[in-house]
């Protein structure tokens, strides 16, 4: 089910946060019209102990936080790309397929935070801006999981698209294996992270060179989703 686990003892000791990206076993696209998503959308939820707040997300850079519990039947899902929220015993999910899923974590607060960071989510700064919502929300110490996503050797793109996205992130830039343009978005959020002076998590694995991930590059339109999962114990 899991790729990766790992958590974040808050400073009290009494609580602590938990971090997951899924695997290819579980597939989290779509939403409610689709019945394979409700059964894999349960394992996870079952796994957890938590519901979990999700987005229809749109490569923009809005940041929603999340005050209700979420509901564990059918939902309406808001159009944004980050998530955040004070509440415990609550989930944050982030679906992708090559995209970079950002997960956060306060030390001190317990504040947690998640991000969909795709080419335009990237030069936009869904992730910098989802740190900053949870800083208003009394995040002190912030420390951030970058998840599995297409690596910068894979993502090739026009010279022109490259041009663009490194005037704004620099450390996008990149280069094929055949050295042809690309952009290594993961290297990107990470500087954008480390800017803020959030300590960083990078998950190995390129979701292209491995069969266990999902990604759209290599499976097109039939690609699932693997999940970025943060919640509170
Ligand atoms: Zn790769």
């Amino acid at each position: 089910m899991f790729v990766f686990r790992d958590h974040l003892d808050l400073d009290p000791g009494a609580s602590r946060v938990e971090i997951g990206f899924t695997d290819a076993s579980l597939d989290l696209q779509g939403g409610d019209d689709r019945p394979a998503f409700a059964g894999d959308l349960a394992r996870v939820v079952e796994e957890a102990g938590v519901p979990f707040a999700r987005l229809s997300q749109v490569h923009g850079a809005e940041v929603v936080e999340v005050v209700d519990e979420p509901p564990r039947g059918p939902a309406e899902v808001p159009s944004a790309d980050g998530l955040v929220t004070v509440r415990p015993r609550t989930g944050l999910m982030i679906r992708t397929a090559d995209c970079v899923p950002v997960l956060l974590a306060d030390a001190v607060s317990g504040v947690i935070g998640a991000a969909h960071a795709g080419r335009a989510g990237t030069a936009l700064g869904v992730v910098p801006r989802t740190a900053a919502r949870m800083r208003e929300l009394g995040a002190q110490r912030l420390h951030a999981w970058i998840g599995p996503h297409v690596c910068g050797r894979c993502y090739e793109v026009p010279a022109q698209m490259r041009a663009e996205v490194a005037a704004v992130v620099p450390q996008t830039f990149s280069e094929t294996h055949a050295g042809t343009p690309a952009l290594d978005l993961g290297a990107g959020v990470r500087a954008q992270l480390e800017a803020e002076q959030v300590s960083v998590v990078e998950v190995p694995g390129c979701t292209l060179e491995d069969g266990a991930l999902h990604s759209y590059r290599r499976d097109g339109a039939a690609a699932g989703r693997l999940a970025g999962l943060v919640w509170r114990r």
